[in-house]
């Protein structure tokens, strides 16, 4: 089973596909990973995308379909949970090329709905453990008092540069520009289920799981 989440920034797609992962043993495929990784070990393609990426704007198509593509070219692992992958329709369109390239289908695009408000609060307030990348929240669920992730032990927590008032502006710009349209193509397309991305956790891991088992 491939799936997409589909959603803003902050909406919850890694805290989701982490669960998908843990669960069902999907494999995540997340681009803004895979770009951070690039960046963070200083490769060409990395120091390209760096700027662009601290601004909140989209890296170029090709950057991001051609990290895709090899991963699902080297077949390594099954039950692909596309996360802030695609986000403008090229990417769409491509996916859907590489993936019957290798006699795949996309089974769901889940959209998980969430309100602008909520993001901003969400993402101005969010960390991650360094070393299994356990999401925190200043508000909802804070790093514990003892200074050790909750799931990992690991003391050391991140924040990532791009998570700040500028440029989450600009992200959400993106996303309502070029993602969005997201929406209605795979409605189009018959793939689409929308669920509450501002429930509580446990529920939206139930709708998810509501519609892969349908
Ligand atoms: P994310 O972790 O998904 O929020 O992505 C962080 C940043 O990486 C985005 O703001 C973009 O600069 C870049 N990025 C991630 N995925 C894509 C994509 N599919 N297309 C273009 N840029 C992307």
């Amino acid at each position: 089973m491939n799936i997409i989440l589909l959603g803003p920034p902050g909406a919850g797609k890694g805290t989701q596909a982490r669960h998908l992962v843990e669960t069902r043993g999907m494999v995540q495929l997340s681009t803004g990973d895979m770009l951070r990784e690039a960046k963070d070990s200083g490769t060409e393609m990395g120091n390209i995308v760096a700027e662009v990426m601290a601004k909140g704007q989209l890296v170029t198509d090709e950057i991001v379909i051609g990290l895709i593509r090899e991963k699902l070219e080297s077949k390594e692992g099954s039950g692909f949970i596309f996360d802030g992958f695609p986000r403008t329709l090229a990417q769409a369109d491509a996916l859907g090329e590489l993936l019957a390239a290798e006699g795949e289908a996309l089974d769901a695009v889940i959209e998980m709905e969430v309100d602008d408000d909520a993001l901003v609060a969400r993402i101005t307030a969010r960390s991650t453990c360094g070393t299994c990348g356990e999401v925190y929240n200043d508000n909802t669920k804070p790093i514990p008092a003892d200074g050790h992730c909750v799931k990992c032990g690991g003391t050391e927590f991140k924040r990532r540069a791009d998570d700040n008032e500028e440029s989450l502006r600009t992200r959400l710009m993106e996303y309502y520009k070029k993602t969005s349209p997201l929406i209605g193509y795979y409605y189009a397309k018959g793939d689409l289920s929308k669920i509450d991305g501002l429930a509580p956790i446990q529920e939206v891991q139930s709708s998810i799981a509501g519609v892969l088992d349908k």
